[in-house]
């Protein structure tokens, strides 16, 4: 979604939401199965009645209230609710579903960096100029996710990635809770420290030793008491329970790759067929790309010898491109290692570090 962002002044960009599915596993699997709306879902390794020795990936909410969390071992929750829905994971649906759901709110974005299966962070597009514009923008997302992919998520909106983020956790699930600038702090100061992203369990009861518990402690307390218990990490506490991240939303440079390989009639060392080959196939690779309107940064060479031997080699280049030429090159550069007496079975070119050719890259490299 192509935009006019040099017209937006700094303070106006800093609005970024962080989006996370409800419950995501139990949530597919109970838009798949209606009948179990309701139930105490738990997606994970099979409890064999108690004696299983996996983990709950995810739970429903009607779980939760029985104390069942993910991580939680399979065989602890079986002994909490054993009546509970238990449910295998099934990770290719959820992969089809979130590249849907990634796909859908990469259209709301001015930038977008999903940051697993079922989260992501985005700059909205410029038509949000204010908070209660955001508001508003964050049910159109949510909706239409319900709408074309029948589960909730719940929405933060901050000035920056880390009050975002803590902002879409606090009204789970199909949440959404929008923090303006002016209300950080009353809305940071009341938490429990464990509520900061990276403040874990050990760190929250260290902390807890040194008479912090919730955030303003953390925010006001004396860096120099935290360096000292914590080193760098103290000072970092400190900057992020005051609300401070400097945290850049970043475009995934890494989720895709487009490659072709072929596999000679008969083997080959022949160095006209095998560069002839990767021509050919480079200039495969290289329609892909544009057709997908992608950049590339990085160019990969697969070969495989006669003997099934594989070697994958590849070269990162600093600006992002989608010149053919360079693929070519830099393919040939990579395969001269490799021509000699052996016979080669197969060759390939790919290209990874993939980027949309969109007219955003000056946005938001100032926070
Ligand atoms: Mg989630």
């Amino acid at each position: 979604m192509p935009t006019p962002s040099s017209k937006l002044n700094a303070s106006e960009r800093r609005i970024i939401f962080h989006v996370d599915m409800d419950s995501f596993f139990a949530s597919v699997e109970i838009r798949e199965r209606p009948e179990l709306k309701g139930l105490p879902v738990i997606v994970g390794s099979d409890p064999k009645v108690g004696s299983g020795r996996g983990v709950v990936s995810t739970c429903s909410y009607e779980a939760r209230r029985y104390g069942i969390h993910s991580a939680m071992p399979i065989s602890q929750a079986y002994r909490l609710y054993p009546d509970a829905i238990f449910l295998p994971v099934n990770m290719k649906l959820y992969a089809s579903v979130s590249t849907k759901i990634m796909e859908l709110l990469r259209g709301f974005a001015d930038r977008f960096q999903q940051v697993s299966v079922d989260e992501a962070y985005l700059i909205p597009g410029p038509e949000v100029r204010n908070f209660e514009e955001a508001a508003l923008y964050a049910l159109k997302i949510k909706d239409e996710i319900q709408r074309q992919e029948g589960i909730t998520c719940s929405i933060g909106v901050g000035l920056n990635k880390l009050i975002a983020k803590i902002a879409s956790g606090f009204q789970k699930p199909d949440g959404l809770t929008v923090v303006r600038p002016v209300d950080v702090k009353e809305f940071l100061f009341p938490l429990p420290v464990s509520k900061v992203p990276g403040i874990g369990k050990k760190t929250a009861n260290t902390l807890k030793s040194l008479g912090i518990t919730r955030v303003e402690e953390l925010a006001n307390c004396n860096v120099q008491l935290l360096s000292e218990r914590f080193g760098k990490i103290g000072f970092r506490m400190k900057q992020l329970a005051n609300g401070l991240d400097f945290g850049e939303i970043r475009e995934n440079e890494s989720l895709k790759s487009i490659s072709r390989h072929g596999t000679f009639a008969e083997d080959t060392n022949d160095p006209v067929k095998i560069t002839n080959s990767l021509d050919l196939l480079a200039e495969s690779v290289h329609s892909s790309l544009l057709k997908h309107r992608f950049f590339f940064k990085t160019i990969t060479l697969t070969i495989r010898f006669d003997d099934f031997s594989t070697y994958t080699r590849s070269k990162t280049i600093p600006n992002w491109t989608s010149d053919i030429f360079l693929i070519k090159r830099t393919a040939k550069l990579l395969l001269s290692k490799f021509i000699g007496s052996r016979k080669l079975r197969l060759v390939g070119v790919g290209v990874t570090k993939l980027r949309k050719r969109d007219e955003n890259q000056t946005l938001v490299t100032d926070f």
